[in-house]
């Protein structure tokens, strides 16, 4: 756990607040419960299976929160390593190019520069998990009907970050120290969308290779 936190908090453009569970809500408990299960040396694999008895929306709606979280901050590590001048293409090598959309300014899917790309991407996740209409956090209020579609959207790009900063980063990542905090986020992540089947296989395909090599 190298990341050099400081830097971060210095870097106030692609530093943004976390979104945290409150305390004494149900969603806290079960966050807790999760880093519990972390900590106490269960294996990845197993440590991303839904608890008996708990709803799967509230289990995916915890660890997507806390991705975000966690692939934000990685991201911020490394955010002066990325810029329009070194990335000017948000890709993942020579084979991967990733274009932005949304429904408000990119209605097409726009070319942007990768740390452009990112910042859209951060903000974009940011609003849906801060909108009580799909990530409620009030008891008894019932998760939208597309509350698993929206999160697949959300994994997907999320997985765009790691494709990105692996392929382009990596000397970065060594550099900081932070090779294995990174990896343990991204097997954490890769066994979790598995076990759920929440990201399509081909979107997988950019960093298979790696894969096959530390998570199995
Ligand atoms: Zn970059």
């Amino acid at each position: 756990m190298a990341l050099c936190l400081k830097q971060v908090f210095n870097k106030d453009k692609t530093f943004r607040p976390r979104k945290k569970f409150e305390p004494g809500t149900q969603r806290f408990e079960l966050y807790k419960k999760a880093q519990a299960s972390l900590k106490s040396g269960l294996d990845l694999r197993t440590a991303v299976q839904l608890p008996p008895g708990e709803n799967i929306n509230d289990w995916i709606a915890v660890h997507v929160v806390d991705f975000f979280n966690r692939i934000n901050l990685i991201y911020g590590t490394m955010a002066e390593f990325c810029t329009a001048l070194s990335c000017p293409v948000m890709a993942g090598g020579l084979r991967y190019e990733y274009r932005w959309q949304d429904e408000h300014r990119y209605r097409r899917p726009a070319k942007l520069p990768a740390p452009q790309y990112m910042a859209m991407l951060m903000d974009w996740i940011e609003t849906l998990i801060n909108n009580e209409e799909i990530f409620p956090t009030r008891v008894g209020v019932p998760f939208p009907k597309n509350f698993q579609q929206v999160c697949t959207k959300i994994l997907t790009r999320l997985f765009r970050v790691f494709v990105h900063v692996y392929i382009h980063h990596f000397d970065s990542i060594i550099s900081l120290g932070a090779e294995a905090h990174v990896n343990t986020c991204y097997k954490h992540f890769y066994y979790f969308i598995r076990e759920f089947s929440l990201v399509d296989h081909r979107e997988l395909e950019p960093l298979r290779e790696m894969t096959e090599r530390i998570c199995h």
